[in-house]
């Protein structure tokens, strides 16, 4: 069998070991149920059992007080840039964007599809590599709501803290940030977050949402795409992804056993400063993409400074069983993503990777 490598891909990712062997093991005879989890019924109450215990774990992480709601949904992060304005966009409203990268910039196009969108603030006048000011935004006059992206996992920049903006409901993208760290949750309106990077395998996506929002959701919609539809049916309006949810309850799980997210963000601090640390004291070699104030602590974004060495530098990497480091096209360069099921280690070994690979080749 082929040894397992350090897999910083930006997502599907890289999950725990122990969640992987824990599938593994109950796979055939899920719950003395006589049948894997992916062939029970979605209607069972060993399958209902997953879905509240995934609610609750998440609301408990979070701290989130009982105006919310936890749903599973399909169809991806970017089913949610266009759910989102189609229930909230009402005409003489404004769905405004802090546009921090590729995806904020998706979804605020998504969303002129629906309405009238607002650029209330950009970083795209220096590559996505900073967060703009939160205090000086240039809100719409009526705005719907107003949509950040937490981490911009193609750019490598990450919002250390959140607009407040009163009475606007603030909406967030936390495909590859949520938790990573203790936030106050309880300020956001909407969050979602695919789960294929910090939460689980891919083909669910996590909406938690605020009771009022479901309730101000718009009626006039197919079903599947009415956000008091899913919350009323539990996420179980149709089939779920039923093995993605119980991998995600799995992963909830390892994230409370390790400490919650407290520990969650002393593990990543931990782990993203061995490769900040690598490019920093590299007189240059390396060059961090983010302006230092704004990196992220999941997706490290760095070019060479004589570019023709990257190809060596990923091919070597591999080599070395450092996978997936090469960067999104955008920025070029590599990007490691580091989100919480990647091991010290790997970060570890990759930052001595960085050291021999510039000692070798300067
Ligand atoms: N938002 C962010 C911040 C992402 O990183 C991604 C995926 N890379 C998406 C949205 C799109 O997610 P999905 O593929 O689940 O639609």
């Amino acid at each position: 069998m082929t040894k397992r490598v350090y897999n910083f891909n930006p997502g599907p990712a890289t999950l725990p070991l122990s969640i992987l062997e824990k599938a593994q093991a109950e796979l055939l005879n899920y719950n003395n149920t006589g049948m894997s989890v992916m062939e029970i019924s979605h209607r069972s109450k060993e399958f209902e059992a997953i879905v509240s215990e995934a609610e609750n774990r998440l609301k408990s992480l979070l701290q989130l007080n009982d105006d919310y709601r936890v749903l599973f949904l399909q169809g991806g992060a970017t089913t949610q840039f266009s759910m989102i304005p189609m229930n909230y966009l009402k005409q003489g409203t404004q769905a405004n964007y802090i546009v921090t990268g590729s995806f904020a910039d998706k979804a605020c196009k998504e969303a002129a599809f629906i309405g009238e969108t607002h650029v209330a603030a950009s970083s795209k006048d220096a590559n996505h590599s900073y967060i703009p000011e939160l205090t000086s935004l240039n809100l719409s006059d009526n705005p719907a709501y107003v949509h950040i992206t937490s981490n911009n996992t193609i750019y490598g920049t990450q919002f250390k803290e959140f607009p407040e903006i009163n009475n606007v409901p603030l909406i967030a993208d936390m495909s590859s940030d949520l938790l990573c760290k203790p936030f106050d949750a309880n300020k956001f309106a909407l969050i979602y977050a695919g789960a294929q990077k910090n939460l689980g395998p891919s083909g669910v996506t996590i909406v938690i949402i605020r009771k009022d929002l479901i309730e101000a959701s718009n009626k006039d919609l197919p079903s599947m795409l009415r956000y008091d539809i899913m919350a009323e049916n539990n996420s179980l309006y149709n089939t779920p992804p039923s093995f993605s949810i119980y991998m995600v309850n799995l992963m909830l799980e390892w994230v409370i056993e390790q400490g919650g997210l407290i520990a969650m963000e002393k593990h990543n601090d931990e782990k993203a400063s061995y490769i900040y640390q690598a490019i920093d004291s590299s007189s240059g070699f390396y060059k961090g993409h983010s302006q230092p104030e704004f990196r992220s602590t999941m997706n490290v974004t760095f070019t060479i400074a004589n570019s023709e060495l990257e190809s060596k530098f990923i091919a070597e990497a591999a080599g070395k069983g450092l996978i997936g480091v090469k960067g999104h096209r955008s920025v070029g360069g590599m990007r490691t993503s580091i989100y919480n099921a990647m091991p010290k280690e790997g970060c570890l070994a990759l930052a001595e990777f960085m050291a021999e690979f510039q000692k070798n080749n300067q």
